[in-house]
């Protein structure tokens, strides 16, 4: 255990049961130099609990380079809830969760993530104010974290073509869900033509009808040919089978952790396949609950937001001059703010 706290050089880690209310929780809290640890909660099913403190380890130290790098004043954090086997009573579970972030005296600030609805962290602020993005704060991290991927996009396109200009280019986007429809809408209107998949084929027709997106089949997404691929489904989705069979000449999406290990970086960077690095191109939605929370007003958000083109901007020349690829670079400036 204390191996992998010292490989991930996280700070603390945090376990929490009440039977009563069927929780196990575990919170990581990796670095808090920058402030206060901010990180969504995730409740889904472990194979292990192994799995689920990994799970904790890795997502916190993620939190900690995405705000270094989003340049809010937050720390890395992350909470795991371990989904109840039985039947459970859903208010009651965040609630006890609610009470164990408060225990944590405000080092650990909560929000939404994979398996967890701003309902439930309506639960959560009846007993602690350290959470960000409920019904009642009315912070919703996804439109934000859509606006910061089209200015990742603008960004990427510029390096690479020159021109920032998404009109009439193929955006094809894996997962229209929360963040895939927003974006969907945004690149709509800047003209782009959408190619979108999901695996549920309801969503896929709202974005055909809404925004005249082309369907493509789950199974042959990775093969479609366009300049832009967006993932915004799942993890580790560039990998050694989708490498072999990518068509387009930027990756830029919202889906945490997309490249399955860091040399697929390398092989993309050989490939001469822009890689705009995951945490940075979606930090929109930690810059919405972050500065939301600070009380910050709407136009100072989405003007931060927007900031993160220049970020990768700054990303993409450094990694050409060094001939490195970005996910390396974006690494290597995180860990410069974090830890010297
Ligand atoms: P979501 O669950 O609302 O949407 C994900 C969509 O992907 C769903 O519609 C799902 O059906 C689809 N999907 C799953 N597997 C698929 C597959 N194999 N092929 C095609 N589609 C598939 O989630 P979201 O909130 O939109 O987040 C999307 C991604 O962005 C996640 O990886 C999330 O961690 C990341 N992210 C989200 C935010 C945010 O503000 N919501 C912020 C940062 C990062």
């Amino acid at each position: 255990m204390f191996d992998k706290i010292g490989q991930a050089h996280l700070s603390e880690l945090h376990f929490k049961s009440d039977e009563a209310a069927q929780l196990q929780a575990i919170i990581a809290i990796h670095n808090t130099k920058l402030g206060p640890a901010l990180g969504g909660c995730r409740c889904i099913d472990y194979a292990s609990d192994d799995a689920a403190i990994t799970d904790a380890i890795r997502l916190a130290r993620g939190m900690s380079y995405k705000a270094a790098l989003a340049k809010v004043p937050q720390g890395g954090g992350k909470a795991v809830i371990l989904k109840p086997k039985q039947a459970f009573d859903r208010a009651a579970l965040y609630r006890a969760f609610g009470k164990f972030v408060n225990e944590l005296g405000g080092r650990y600030i909560t929000a939404v993530d994979s398996g967890t609805h701003l309902d439930d962290m309506d639960e959560v602020a009846r007993v602690t104010p350290y959470v960000s993005g409920s019904n009642i704060d009315g912070l919703d991290p996804s439109p934000m974290t859509a606006l910061g991927v089209l200015a990742g996009m603008k960004a990427a396109a510029f390096h690479r073509y020159g021109n920032a200009d998404l009109a009439g280019r193929i955006v094809a986007i894996q997962g229209v869900g929360n963040v895939g429809f927003a974006l969907a809408e945004l690149l709509h209107k800047e003209g782009a033509r959408l190619l979108v998949s999901d695996i549920d084929p309801q969503k896929v027709e709202q974005v055909k009808r809404a925004f005249g997106a082309e369907a493509v089949n789950p199974e042959h997404f990775f093969h479609a040919h366009c300049h832009i691929l967006a993932p915004c489904g799942l993890g580790a989705v560039i990998n050694d089978t989708t490498l072999t069979q990518l068509d387009c000449d930027i990756i830029a999406g919202s889906a945490n952790n997309q490249l399955a290990e860091a040399r697929h970086g390398q092989i993309l960077h050989e490939r001469g396949i822009l890689y705009a690095p995951d945490y940075v191109i979606n930090a929109g939605g930690l810059i919405k609950v972050s500065l939301g929370h600070l009380q910050r007003s709407e136009s100072a958000i989405r003007t931060k937001t927007w900031g993160i083109g220049e970020t990768l901007l700054h990303m993409f020349d450094r990694a050409a001059a060094d001939n490195r690829p970005p996910s390396q670079v974006a690494d290597q400036m995180a860990e410069d703010i974090l830890y010297h």
